[in-house]
């Protein structure tokens, strides 16, 4: 069930028992799994790279993608190293 992203996807419209959104950040490479508890309500996964921000390097990270992890063949490993979402009151 793959749904190319358009305009205005929500990340509800990915369910996190079988999607995960991932960034990456361009600048050294680092990538995290995002806490969908910690988005605003409504951002729209277009919108959400533009909130991040590396907390390797300190640089905004270009890329989200939605990664499929309902076939179980994805484990990510490394909660340390989420990263942070600047503006949002949150850690
Ligand atoms: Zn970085």
């Amino acid at each position: 069930m793959a749904e190319p992203l358009q305009a205005g996807n929500l990340p509800d419209d990915f369910p996190p028992e079988r999607f995960a959104l991932m960034a990456f950040c361009e600048g050294c490479g680092h990538s995290a799994a995002l806490d969908r508890a910690s988005l605003p309500p409504g951002l729209t996964v277009q919108a959400i790279p533009a909130r991040l921000r590396c907390t390797a390097c300190g640089r905004r990270p270009g890329t989200l993608r939605v990664v499929y992890t309902g076939a179980g063949g994805f484990k990510y490993a490394g909660a340390a190293m989420m990263p942070g979402l600047e503006g949002l009151g949150s850690a």
